[in-house]
């Protein structure tokens, strides 16, 4: 996968190599980042719901990238159909195909019937697609790493740091546009009716932001607007009186930001950085013990998080798993050997 950058020469490998989630997980409970990202454990939850939304995406992609290439709407539309069902297979772990079975609403059909009907509610807008999934590595700035080390200098005994670029990574949707204007597209799956207030919460969101800011940086394109379509994955309902029509299901929201707000994204991003990489050095994580254990459900450390020490590393080894984030890849969570 070639990965677009903004700084030709830069070797990732020596960087600080950062996503919209490791800053949001950090940001929402220092100790979730270090589970996730320091220690690579993660909870054996449901994976039905990311890998249908990662075959959403690529049956989406596969449409778009029909259409730039131009072929009609049918041909378009068949090859996405079944290039969802290609990812559908790839990505749906087996775990999850009981899941599938009495959750009607993840279903290869259900997926088809709301792929289409995406395809059907955004194709008369007639965006034109200039670029589709586009992964990027944004470089954002010089970041000032504590070493851990400390010397002697005539002011008296210092803590030493080092200068490392900081690439802010991810990968775009799309870039469409429509009567001559561009914008930065994403598209959200989710199991909740996607309504205003939802939608809203976007204007505040470190990934979307990014997006732009990527779009600007490494494809070029002047553009301060991004747009969400808000898919919602929801079954058919058994009583047709009741059920929601189809066009329903997709609602739009674009956002505009303008160079003060980039800059504040990007200042803000780069002290977030900063942040966890002082608390990676001093190995210190605080605990959230507020709103983040029980948001959405609950967060999936909270039971090893709620256990008495002692008995977690028990709990890691019957509940959890090893595996390791890696942003660029379709399957971010990886299985790392060794762990
Ligand atoms: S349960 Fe709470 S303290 Fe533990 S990782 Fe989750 S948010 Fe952080």
């Amino acid at each position: 996968m070639e990965v677009l950058k903004n700084k030709a020469d830069v070797d990732l490998s020596k960087c600080l190599v950062y996503d919209a989630h490791l800053i949001k997980t950090f940001r929402a409970c220092e100790e979730k980042f270090r589970l996730f990202e320091v220690e690579h454990i993660v909870g054996k939850q449901s994976k039905a719901a990311p890998a249908f939304g990662i075959a959403f995406h690529e049956g989406v992609a596969s449409y778009r990238l029909n259409k730039k290439a131009g072929n009609s709407y049918t041909v378009s539309l068949a090859e996405a159909q079944n290039d969802f069902l290609r990812a559908y297979k790839k990505h749906m772990p087996p775990e999850a195909l009981s899941e599938v079975m009495t959750d009607a609403k993840r279903s290869p059909a259900n997926g088809l019937r709301i792929l289409t009907g995406y395809v059907n509610h955004y194709e008369p807008i007639g965006t034109q697609w200039l670029h589709v999934e586009v992964p990027f590595a944004l470089w954002l700035g010089r970041v000032q790493v504590p070493t851990g080390k400390w010397a002697a200098h005539d002011t008296g005994i210092i803590e030493e740091y080092v200068d490392k670029d900081l690439i802010y990574v991810g990968i775009i949707d799309g870039v469409g546009e429509l009567q001559g204007r561009i914008d930065v597209n994403d598209i959200k799956t989710t199991g909740m009716f996607a309504n205003d207030a939802w939608l809203e919460g976007f204007k505040m969101d470190q990934g979307l932001l990014g997006y732009m800011v990527a779009a600007r940086e490494v494809l070029g394109i002047d553009t301060h607007y991004a747009s969400i379509h808000g898919v919602w994955i929801q079954g058919e309902a058994k009583d047709p009186k009741r059920a929601k029509p189809l066009d329903d299901y997709f609602m739009t929201k674009e956002i505009y930001w303008d160079d003060e707000q980039i800059a504040e994204w990007q200042a803000n991003t780069i002290s977030t950085v900063a942040k966890i990489e002082r608390a990676k050095v001093d190995k210190s994580f605080d605990k959230d013990y507020g709103q983040n254990c029980g948001a959405f459900g609950g967060c999936p450390y909270r039971p090893l998080c709620s256990v008495t020490p002692k008995f977690r590393p028990q709990m890691v080894e019957m509940d959890y798993e090893r595996k390791i984030w890696t942003p660029l890849e379709d399957e971010r969570l990886q299985p790392v050997d060794g762990l």
